[in-house]
């Protein structure tokens, strides 16, 4: 059966990277009728963010990324917060300490620190001399039982280790010439993050590990782990880093990428997860893709994962196709009444806020038409209220008008309220038809038109305005002009 994990540290939110990792993780259970797992990797307590645990939990739902194993729901493998599970991990190190694949290791902070300072002053790679490798069993538990503050180490077995990378195939690393023997229990009782990944790995019984490429290194390492143990590993893929466009790694650090971030302005889940899936590659081509570009649904990128497909090289962040996404996101939910009600709804209450005092126009049927009307011209709902639009739910500041204009735009208003369809063509025609009978230069006409309906110089047809405001809105502002 088919078990992955996303496994955060709680060090800061979720941010794009992450979301990546998840999604795929994601996409990738559900293509294979597996389970989704949820587990928090917070072993090292020094670098815990408050409030981050319960944070990321609400980002992964609002992604609409349902987990079926994890702290808030359970399940049987648990708990799910490795800060809960410390006896798994000591009885675990004990096994390793019996059948001789790991020490313990008295060496100092000191004496760690002076090796650092003597391998940079000899211009060399800083590692740990393993040098408690060599005390006896004997001598070890003697320590031990004095009271001498240790450390649990994992010997590492030299020369190239190798594996086949679900996603950039075969990969050899030697991990004993980059570094010493690893900590895996610290001397505080908490495990290293290598040493509790594997095991919770194992004991959740994790068959695909998919994550960030910055732990691709790390992984014969893990490997040696799972073979100290005598376990079946589980498989790797890694996926490569989410660039910016200027070829520099994503960083945590840049706000702009917090998944928070994108919900508070305006972003829509689906067009976020559209845009991750087409940065990294992953999903079949649907015959209709190259036609029309559209946001697909999670069953429908579920169906449309491939793990095969994933691209090994870097997918580049291009901030201007999210809003695209989101603009096709809110084409997608148009069509589909349920979502439709939701967004009228939410606009509704956008309006309302942004204009209090004002007396609004927010029946369902008029905003629904404004929403099909604008999804071209807009990339968020909160578009709506920009400058050039919002005339829609405002009146305009009413301007002093001739004499003349207003003598006409009585008769205008007369005419049309006896108009039954108001539909850009047929205003269009009987426009011109009212400016001709009225002798009116149809550009002026048009200017004044405009300007008592929207207060705007330029932005849509004065046509596509009276379509959009609807006959009693239209005639209620023109009265307004010539009150
Ligand atoms: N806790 C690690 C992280 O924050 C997990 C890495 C892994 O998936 O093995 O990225």
């Amino acid at each position: 059966a088919v078990r992955v994990r996303f496994a955060p540290s709680p060090t800061g939110f979720l941010h794009l990277g992450g979301l990546r990792t998840a999604s795929y993780n994601y996409l990738f259970a559900r293509s294979r009728n597996g389970r989704f797992i949820l587990r928090i990797e917070d072993t090292d307590q020094t670098r815990m963010v408050e409030g981050a645990v319960e944070q990321l939990q609400n980002d992964l739902k609002w992604c609409g990324i349902r987990v079926h194993e994890g702290p808030e729901i359970g399940g049987s493998f648990g708990p799910y917060i490795q800060s809960q599970r410390l006896e798994f991990y000591r009885h675990h190190a004990k096994t390793l300490l019996k059948n001789g694949s790991a020490y313990y290791c008295f060496c100092t902070e000191r004496r760690l620190e002076l090796l650092r300072i003597e391998a940079l002053r000899a211009r060399e790679l800083p590692k740990y001399d393993n040098r408690c490798r060599n005390l006896s069993p004997e001598e070890a538990r003697g320590k031990v039982s004095q009271g001498v503050p240790f450390c649990v180490r994992f010997k590492i077995t030299p020369g190239l280790g190798s594996f086949t990378d679900l996603i950039y195939g075969d990969i050899s690393y030697d991990v004993s010439a980059n570094e010493g023997d690893p900590v895996i229990m610290k001397s505080d009782g908490f495990p290293t993050y290598h040493f509790a990944n594997v095991v919770d790995d194992h004991l959740m019984q994790i068959s695909h590990v998919l994550r960030g490429v910055e732990w691709q290194i790390s992984t014969t390492k893990h490997l040696m782990l799972y073979r100290a143990f005598n376990w079946k590993p589980p498989q790797f893929g890694h996926l490569p880093l989410l660039m910016n466009s200027d070829g520099l790694k994503l960083s945590k650090r840049q706000g702009d990428i917090k998944i928070s971030h994108y919900k508070e302005s305006g972003i829509f889940p689906l067009a976020l997860i559209n845009f991750i899936a087409n940065s990294g590659g992953g999903f079949a081509k649907d015959s209709t893709r190259n036609v029309k570009p559209k946001c697909y649904t999670i069953p429908e990128l579920t169906q449309q994962f491939d793990i095969s497909r994933v691209n090994a090289h870097s997918g580049k962040y291009m901030p201007e196709r999210l809003l695209e996404f989101n603009r096709l996101e809110l084409k997608r939910k148009l069509e589909n009444e349920e979502e439709e009600d939701d967004l009228v709804e939410d606009v509704r209450e956008m309006v309302r806020n942004h204009f209090p005092g004002h007396s609004l126009d927010l029946k369902s049927e008029h905003i629904k038409n404004i929403l099909h009307w604008s999804v071209n011209r807009i990339t968020k709902l909160a578009d709506l209220l920009s400058d050039d639009l919002k005339f829609i739910w405002i009146s305009p500041i009413r301007q002093k008008l001739s004499d003349e204009d207003q003598s006409y735009l009585t008769q205008f208003i007369e005419d049309l309220k006896k108009q039954d369809v108001l539909q850009k063509d047929d205003l269009n025609h009987f426009f011109r038809q009212f400016s001709e009978d009225h002798e009116l230069k149809f550009g002026n006409f048009m200017k004044t038109l405009r300007s008592v309906l929207s207060g705007l110089k330029e932005g849509p047809s004065v046509a596509e305005m009276v379509e959009i405001l609807g006959k009693k809105n239209t005639i209620h502002r023109l009265q307004l002009s010539i009150k």
